[in-house]
């Protein structure tokens, strides 16, 4: 797997690439924004854009969504939970966060347990809500890509309509714990981790 890690847009979201090395297709998590370095990254590593997933649906995460459905003919992976609240530019606080609103209509709405085949990577959807009502967090490989739910020894905001402080430790530790340890978690700000020291570390869910 080809797998990197873009810091994106003014509120710092990871933004991750996973390609396929056999095909070049690649599934970008969460273009928060920054289309153009995105894009750049893509073409440094020879690799097509065929799908986009979203671990939920805040603007810093989705910034860049439209700019890739314009140039590429892509896909928009997105939980069931959270697919209404994409496709209203109030509810995805894209116009706060950039004065201007945009309104994204998924392809697909994902539930938990859903795979994703692309090349010879599978996506293995878990739905964890708690920062959103229909967040995930994405497995393929040893990484696990965790949104706003689970940080490196933090946790998302669970303030912000839809969040709950009891729903995200419930699926931290009931959905995200069960993995193996050395699992890598990819959180959707700041830097990775590993299952194992955020089960040790967490001031949350200790
Ligand atoms: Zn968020
Ligand atoms: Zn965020």
């Amino acid at each position: 797997m080809i797998f990197e890690t873009l810091e994106v847009g003014i509120y710092g979201a990871n933004c991750y690439i996973a390609g396929s090395e056999k095909t070049k297709e690649a599934a970008i998590i969460d273009p928060g924004a920054d289309f153009n370095k995105i894009d750049k990254k893509l073409n440094e590593l020879g690799l097509i854009p065929k799908i986009i997933i979203l671990t939920h649906y805040h603007g810093d995460h989705i910034g860049a969504v439209k700019e890739f459905t314009d140039k590429y003919n892509l896909k928009i992976y997105i939980h069931k939970e959270d697919a209404e609240a994409l496709n209203n530019s109030n509810m995805n606080l894209t116009k706060t966060m950039f004065g201007k609103g945009v309104s994204i209509k998924a392809d697909v709405e994902l539930k938990d347990g859903d795979e994703i085949d692309l090349g010879e990577l599978k996506f293995k959807i878990i739905h964890t809500p708690g920062h959103t009502k229909g967040g995930i967090c994405i497995k393929v490989g040893n990484i696990m890509m965790t949104g706003d739910t689970l940080f490196n020894s933090s946790i998302g905001r669970t303030d912000l309509p839809g969040g709950s402080f009891e729903e995200i430790i419930t699926s931290i530790k009931e959905k995200i714990f069960k993995y193996d340890d050395d699992t890598l978690i990819y959180p959707g700000h700041m830097s990775p981790s590993t299952i194992k020291r955020e089960k040790q570390f967490n001031p949350f869910v200790n």
